[in-house]
């Protein structure tokens, strides 16, 4: 049995989506479990933790959940920049991807996996080939993933996608060590056709995953499903049944009424991807209108082709701007929102807010600390606005996931970087050598 204990910090517990600060509150975790969050003088008399660490002059809050990212594509973060998403997948990224190893997506992750945790991330949705590598680094770098292997539908070897999609959703699904119901991920529905994702859709509903999948990206997405679906993205898999499974739905930027109504009733997760968005000209969502329907509305970085990193307390501050910009009204959005959209938020879209998303009891403990002591953090009158707009991901001190730490004042534990470095280096130079 493993117990630790956080004191001395101020907390935000996002239980319920409360951005409160408690003063004098302690954490206590047996075995990856909280197993108390509250006064220090309600603690039951357990004895001395394994280990107690010092939160002094630092938050102490629910790590951030990376809803919707690639977490490979490191291995493209500036190959390709300042186009447009169509021909940015087809002449850019897809040809390269057909050239990927095992190792290429291992190495690619476990970069994304170091940037994430040094980003105060603790829990990402990985849509990418080769999960199985995916969830390795994941794994080794002791950070929760919840991975999905993409199936394109106009591919020449798409059965092939579809039947290992199928053998590896089915063979982790019952495998829960740091990974999560694993997903089927067709990737968007102009590019998995009508009779592939109906297969998909039972696929899904017989094995129980939920599917994670790319929704009104674009303008263009939105006209391809005009003309071969006779209407919008979200009522074409509305009316052919997807939304009868859990869904994930990354980005939906171009949403009619009856669209939000739809992903509202049918409790469809949305990964709001603001970085990626803006850079690729997509559109900026209409986030305030989803919340105002009760959607379940988080946060993703998208992969780093498209964004070009994957820090989330980013993707929080683009939220909260770019929606008062959208709305022309700087009450949209406000901090405690976007803080709600980057955890607890985050954890609903995801369909795992019984177990992480805020720190309560019964939750797995999955905090992070953030160092107060900088200047861009004083005076204090709000935390919660402090991180939304000020706080950079560089003042995550100490990354916490299932109870281990795998940052400690900066530094990772599980992950040696300069070998990561240098075998990122090795794949990207023989992938892009070859293009
Ligand atoms: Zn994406």
């Amino acid at each position: 049995m493993a117990t630790l204990r956080i004191e001395g910090a101020q907390m935000i517990t996002m239980a319920d989506g409360d951005t409160g600060v408690r003063e004098g509150w302690v954490l206590e975790a047996v075995d990856g479990t909280i197993t108390h969050v509250g006064p220090a003088d309600e603690l039951h008399p357990a004895g001395e933790p394994d280990e107690i660490i010092d939160g002094s002059g630092c938050l102490l809050m629910p790590g951030f959940i990376n809803a919707h990212t690639h977490a490979a594509m490191t291995l493209f973060r500036g190959s390709a920049d300042d186009m447009a998403l169509e021909p940015w997948l087809e002449e850019k990224i897809w040809p390269v991807e057909a050239r990927l190893t095992e190792d290429d997506v291992y190495w690619g992750s476990l970069l994304g996996c170091a940037e994430m945790i040094r980003a105060g991330v603790t829990c990402f949705s990985d849509m990418y080939h080769i999960p199985r590598a995916g969830v390795r680094a994941a794994r080794e770098a002791g950070v929760r993933i919840c991975p999905s292997g993409v199936l394109l539908g106009i591919v020449p070897n798409a059965e092939d996608m579809f039947e290992e999609a199928q053998a590896f959703t089915r063979e982790f699904a019952a495998d829960d060590y740091l990974c999560v119901h694993p997903m089927f991920a067709p990737h968007a529905p102009y590019t998995v056709p009508r009779e592939m994702m109906e297969r998909v859709i039972e696929a899904a509903k017989e094995i129980g995953a939920p599917i994670h999948i790319h929704l009104a990206e674009t303008r263009a997405n939105v006209e391809w499903s005009l003309e071969n679906y006779g209407t919008t993205p979200i009522q074409a898999m509305d009316e052919i049944g997807l939304f009868g499974v859990r869904v994930l739905g990354a980005h939906c930027v171009h949403l009619e009424e009856r669209d939000i109504e739809i992903i509202a009733e049918r409790q469809v997760g949305v990964a709001h991807c603001p970085g990626s968005n803006l850079k690729l000209a997509s559109g900026i969502a209409r986030t305030q209108d989803l919340l105002n329907a009760g959607a379940h509305v988080g946060l993703g970085t998208d992969g780093c082709g498209s964004n070009n990193n994957l820090d989330l307390l980013e993707e929080a501050r683009l939220a909260a701007l770019v929606a008062k910009v959208r709305e022309h009204d700087s009450t949209a959005v406000p901090a405690e929102a976007a803080l709600e959209m980057a955890t607890l938020g985050g954890a609903r879209a995801l369909f795992l807010d019984h177990c992480v998303g805020s720190l309560e009891v019964g939750k797995h403990c999955d905090c992070i600390l953030v160092d107060l002591d900088a200047p861009h953090l004083h005076p204090r009158h709000c935390l919660a606005s402090h991180l939304i707009y000020s706080a950079q991901a560089a003042d995550v001190k100490t990354t916490i996931v299932d109870g281990r730490v795998v940052m400690r004042d900066r530094e990772l534990t599980t992950i040696d970087l300069d070998e990561t470095y240098a075998m990122v280096a090795e794949s990207a130079e023989r992938l892009f050598d070859g293009s």
